[in-house]
């Protein structure tokens, strides 16, 4: 059932990861991580990593399913990640992409939380064309549209959320615009986001989310990571999130820091 061929928390390939003791009640939730090996630079296998570990630690069970080109879609699916890559990632990915597009709009029509990092975002847009010119259609489950450009967008970043302030770390050629009505993310508060001019970054609609924020932007955002969780578990069990306690105190302090130090 389960895909574990690149190790997460160091689990034995092809097992899920276990509950807590004790914690077994609370039902799984199936998170697919679309082309771990593709599409996950600067550390977004962080976030698929962060997101299995609050599951277990909220008392769910989670089952981390890696989406490969070429292979079955997973039957049950209540939370999808996607992360960045390179343009020639994305050109890789496509004809995968095309081939699952229905399943994925679906999905995110009945309210599956998704995050779409960087170049996943890109091709959860309209429209990537790329710095040379190539253009590669995305699933318009997010009504953007993105150009590469000669210039790429570097650094630190602090938006504010509909979660909070959001830090994290953009590193992106590609400028992408929202249509018109397309709700963004976040407003920038520090760093350049969708194109460096408009002051939106991301974009949201429903519980798909997408963004440039690599870092990995989930340990470091913890209620962005439980929005995600909150809505998944919603998905998996027909009840409300029932959340454990966490201790998070030590990324509250750090992500604290973190925009004092940008905004000051
Ligand atoms: N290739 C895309 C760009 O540079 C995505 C980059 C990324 O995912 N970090 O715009």
């Amino acid at each position: 059932m389960t895909q574990l061929d690149v190790p997460i928390l160091g689990e034995p390939a092809g097992s899920a990861l276990p509950a807590d003791a004790g914690h077994e009640g609370k039902g799984e939730i199936h998170l697919v991580h679309l082309y771990p090996r593709e599409m996950s630079i600067y550390g977004d296998l962080g976030n698929t990593r962060c997101l299995a570990a609050r599951i277990r630690r909220h008392g769910y069970v989670p089952v981390v399913h890696q989406h490969h080109p070429g292979q079955p879609f997973p039957e049950q699916a209540h939370l999808v990640v996607g992360g960045g890559g390179q343009d020639s990632g994305q050109s890789t990915v496509e004809d995968d992409l095309a081939r699952i597009a229905d399943r994925l709009r679906g999905l995110a029509a009945d309210g599956t939380p998704m995050l779409m990092i960087c170049g996943m975002y890109q091709l959860f847009g309209n429209t990537f064309v790329t710095v040379d010119g190539r253009s590669l259609p995305g699933l318009g489950i997010l009504d953007v549209t993105t150009r590469g450009n000669a210039q790429r967008m570097i650094g630190p970043v602090v938006l504010a959320t509909d979660h909070g302030d959001v830090v994290g770390y953009e590193n992106h050629s590609g400028s992408t615009v929202l249509g018109a009505g397309q709700a963004p993310f976040g407003r920038v508060r520090h760093g350049m986001g969708n194109n460096g001019t408009d002051g939106t970054e991301g974009a949201v609609a429903g519980h798909v989310i997408g963004s440039y924020l690599h870092g990995p932007v989930l340990p470091a955002n913890p209620r962005l990571a439980d929005a995600l969780i909150g809505w998944a578990a919603e998905q998996a069990t027909g009840r409300d999130f029932e959340p454990g306690q966490l201790d998070d105190e030590v990324a509250r302090q750090a992500q604290t820091r973190q925009v004092q130090r940008l905004l000051r």
